[in-house]
């Protein structure tokens, strides 16, 4: 494309003017791969941005969806439905942790997390504590773009043009990443789990259980690089969480769908939240689309009053778009048949294997890998953050790796359908490339 064709789109997180004088672009995508318009083959260590967990151009997906285009292109959400609607929830609830048994859906991960925490607010109006409107988040933390995920959110660029816009009350608990004690953990690190999760009984203690509302966690952090919560941490959550009546909300708009070796990152830590966010994978990237999933006291709150109130004013236009709704129930359906959520626990070995071997080139600080994800940290050059991962991301795409860069953090999350050989060759040219860097 020439260059004046890239001048109208405003690229969203990118620095666009360094990116349109030098522009990436894909234009076609398979199984494990992205092509260039030149037709150069690049290998998808990022299943687009944890999107596509059962690869590209998945034609039971492409099916349904121009079945269901054909059929019904749209129908309003709000008074009326649809069938598929009410099938991918069936089908959601059907792999959610026990309780888990509504789903509300949302276009977008920014949607549901926005979603969840307006939910958890009116809950305890409904409930007669409406004085509960404190939202916990975590330094660190990336809930989206919405006003109420960069509040919760802890990515200090995402929140500082708008740090005077965010909602009241607010308060963050410490990240979990300790580098002096956990670098180069293999699976949960060891230290310091129940101690950073104690952090919420200090904002109990200053706050008042009375005036916290919800806590929103990413069970395994991924925005900020790859951050896999210690051992303990997210039971001690939970144990707080419920001694003070407070909701607990994960965030697993990356971690569902099979990433971490199990449906949900929920079930994989055994900790079973009050909600649950989702996007991304709900339906392999294909059509945007994102829900929450809501335990049924919760629901049932909210089903009160005389039956023809409206129990919740909240939701989009696209909520349960049909279209999403088809390309969700068969992104399931594969998941499923072709065993994808538990296939990350097959890998594991193999996987830990060829990250960890990264773990002896120059300016590796740590490796920390969990399911079929990977953060390699890397020395910062110069005193400038960022620079040399960056320059590291743009290697691997030259040589043929999608990966992507967060800070000093190298993250790559596959498609789950990868194999061993896939692997080999991903942290393959990762290595060379740090090696280079
Ligand atoms: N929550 C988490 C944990 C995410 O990783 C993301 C996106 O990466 C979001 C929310 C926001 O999702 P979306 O970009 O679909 O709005």
């Amino acid at each position: 494309m020439q260059r004046a064709e890239l001048e109208a789109l405003w690229l969203p997180f990118t620095a666009n003017r360094q990116f349109k004088d030098k522009p990436r672009l894909v234009s076609r995508a398979e199984g494990m791969y992205y092509w260039t318009p030149e037709g150069r083959k690049i290998l998808d260590g990022t299943a687009g941005l944890w999107c596509c967990a059962a690869g590209h151009a998945r034609t039971e997906i492409t099916s349904a969806v121009s079945r269901q285009i054909a059929e019904m292109d749209y129908a309003p959400p709000f008074q009326i439905a649809h069938p598929p609607a009410f099938q991918l929830a069936n089908a959601l609830v059907k792999i959610a942790p026990a309780g888990l048994d509504h789903a509300f859906f949302t276009n977008s991960g920014s949607e549901a997390v926005d979603t969840a925490l307006k939910i958890a607010l009116a809950y305890h109006r409904i409930r007669g504590e409406a004085g509960r409107t404190r939202l916990i988040g975590r330094e660190r933390a990336y809930h989206g773009v919405g006003f109420g995920g960069i509040t919760v959110g802890g990515m200090v660029n995402n929140r500082k043009m708008w740090s005077a816009s965010l909602l009241p009350g607010a308060d963050h608990l410490p990240h979990t990443h300790d580098l002096a004690r956990n670098a180069f953990s293999r699976g949960q690190p060891e230290h310091g789990g129940v101690e950073f999760a104690d952090a919420l009984e200090r904002l109990v203690a200053l706050h008042d259980a009375s005036s916290i509302a919800a806590v929103i966690v990413e069970p395994v952090a991924g925005s900020t690089g790859v951050l896999i919560p210690p051992r303990g941490y997210l039971q001690r959550l939970r144990e707080i969480c419920d001694r003070h009546g407070i909701l607990l909300i994960f965030d697993e708009v990356i971690t569902g769908f099979g990433r971490t070796g199990s449906a949900f990152a929920a079930q994989e830590f055994s900790v079973v939240p009050d909600m649950i966010t989702l996007a991304k994978a709900i339906t392999n990237g294909a059509v945007p689309a994102g829900g929450v999933l809501v335990k049924r006291s919760i629901y049932d709150a909210f089903m009160q009053g005389p039956p023809g109130t409206i129990e919740l004013f909240h939701g989009y236009t696209f909520s349960a778009h049909p279209v999403a709704c088809a390309a969700g129930i068969a992104a399931l359906q594969i998941y499923e048949r072709d065993g994808l959520m538990t296939r990350a626990k097959k890998l594991e070995g193999a996987w830990q294997k060829a990250a960890h071997a990264l773990r002896e080139l120059p300016n590796v600080i740590d490796v920390r890998a969990y399911g079929l994800i990977a953060g390699i940290e890397l020395a910062p050059r110069d005193g400038k953050p960022g620079a040399r991962a960056f320059d590291v991301y743009l290697k691997c795409f030259e040589r043929g790796a999608m990966t992507r860069q967060t800070g000093d953090v190298i993250a790559v999350s596959p498609p789950l359908i990868i194999d061993e050989t896939e692997i080999e060759v991903l942290f393959g040219i990762l290595g060379e490339v740090i090696r280079q860097c």
